[in-house]
């Protein structure tokens, strides 16, 4: 879940990210995650129960290894090759 800074509407400013599963404030500073945030912005289309429905969600990164350690398929991971 997050939060901005109201005040700058033209440019909202991160300003809070708490994790959804076990509510731990991650760590902003300057508008920045500085730590792992797996965060979803997911709009679900046609075809599904939830169309015309946007997801937003964070998870810090233990309840994200939790929760992939539960699947049946490993989750596949790739190094990525660039940094921005
Ligand atoms: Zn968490």
């Amino acid at each position: 879940m997050r939060v901005y800074r109201e005040e700058e509407i033209l440019e909202p400013r991160l300003q809070k990210v708490t994790c959804n599963q076990c509510g731990k404030e991650l760590l902003v500073e300057e508008g920045i995650v500085k730590e792992g945030c797996f965060g979803v912005h997911y709009k679900f289309d046609y075809f599904s129960n939830k169309d015309g429905y946007i997801y937003n969600l964070d998870l810090c990164e233990e309840c994200f290894d939790q929760w992939i350690r539960q699947f049946k398929v490993p989750v596949q991971i790739e190094e990525t090759k660039e940094f921005l």
